[in-house]
């Protein structure tokens, strides 16, 4: 089997989280293809004391537990070789987005962080992390999922992963629009018909009409990436 495009690995409490992930879908079909490896590594696996302690109360007091340094600096070590990109999913990260998929999607191997409890120790932030990212505004037990939805997008930008390259852009935030209306058969449901447009074979027409409702969406529910809009040529 050739070599896979991008490798995933994943440092994580609760490796179980992703055992369906990897194994469903498209990620499982491109995963069984060689496109790309994803593997989940049990942070306890990485302690050396008889009870896998992987947490300790903050210096300075306050609620809950930080994970400790030792195992984690034990993990990233032991996984990361030269030119990986070791990533930590954090709620004060840079945010997610379409544009830093791309740009994963070129490197060979993202080693991912997982914290849970308050986070991880601040030291290994400083010197073992690399990039820093955030899956939006809110605040998740552990990073388990956060690196499930990077590894999923980053995926679909690898090459032979949708199968169908065009679906790329005709996403959402591909050129910075939201996605256009998609109906199929049957033509008429529930009294509500598709767009004549849509019938017509006129391609030119169909092209021109898809963009139309893509700027109207994109103006009334996210004007904010409006600004960043490429028109079509
Ligand atoms: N005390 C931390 C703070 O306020 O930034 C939150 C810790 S959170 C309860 C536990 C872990 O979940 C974090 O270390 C991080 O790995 C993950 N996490 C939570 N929300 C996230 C988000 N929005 N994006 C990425 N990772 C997140």
């Amino acid at each position: 089997m050739s070599t896979p495009v991008v490798e995933f690995d994943v440092i994580t409490l609760f490796p179980g989280m992703l055992t369906g992930f990897f194994s469903e879908s498209m990620i499982g079909r491109a995963r069984t293809a060689g496109l790309i490896r994803a593997e989940a590594h049990n942070l306890r696996d990485f302690t050396t004391d008889r009870w896998h302690i992987t947490d300790d109360r903050p210096f300075g007091g306050g609620a809950g537990m930080v994970m400790k340094p030792e195992p984690l600096a034990r993990a990233i070590d032991s996984l990361r070789r030269p030119g990986t990109t070791v990533i930590y999913l954090t709620p004060d990260g840079e945010p997610f987005s379409t544009p830093l998929a791309r740009e994963f999607a070129q490197i060979p191997h993202l080693l991912m962080v997982s914290g849970h409890y308050e986070g991880i120790d601040e030291r290994i932030r400083e010197t073992r992390i690399d990039r820093e990212v955030s899956i939006g505004d809110y605040v998740l037990t552990n990073g388990t999922l956060a690196a499930a939805v990077l590894i999923d997008a980053i995926s679909r930008q690898v090459p032979g992963v949708l199968g169908e390259e065009k679906s790329l852009t005709q996403d959402s935030f591909h050129h910075s629009l939201l996605g256009f209306p998609q109906y199929t058969r049957p033509v008429e449901f529930e009294g509500r018909a598709v767009p004549e447009v849509l019938l017509s074979g006129n391609h030119g027409e169909i092209e021109r009409w898809r963009h139309s409702r893509q700027l109207e969406k994109t103006r009334q529910r996210r004007p904010d990436i409006l600004s960043k809009t490429i028109q079509p040529s």
